[in-house]
């Protein structure tokens, strides 16, 4: 596993919290919106991306805390 790969699993095991129902949901569960806001399989409509989507075009290494 190289990585960015290993980044990519690594973000979507954090914890977010969706921007329409407030419930927390792994990062991995979610979609991302216009905007940067993230929501949850419940909250999301056809705009979003998921996180299979998202998360490999994002550079991961400005979003990684550590
Ligand atoms: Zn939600």
């Amino acid at each position: 596993m190289d990585r960015e790969e290993e980044a990519r699993l690594k973000f979507g095991q954090r914890i977010q919290r969706c921007y329409g129902c407030f419930v927390a949901f792994y990062m991995k569960n979610m979609w991302l919106a216009e905007g940067g806001l993230f929501y949850c399989n419940n909250c999301k409509d056809d705009s979003m991306f998921h996180f299979e989507d998202f998360s490999r075009k994002l550079d991961l290494s400005k979003l990684q805390p550590d």
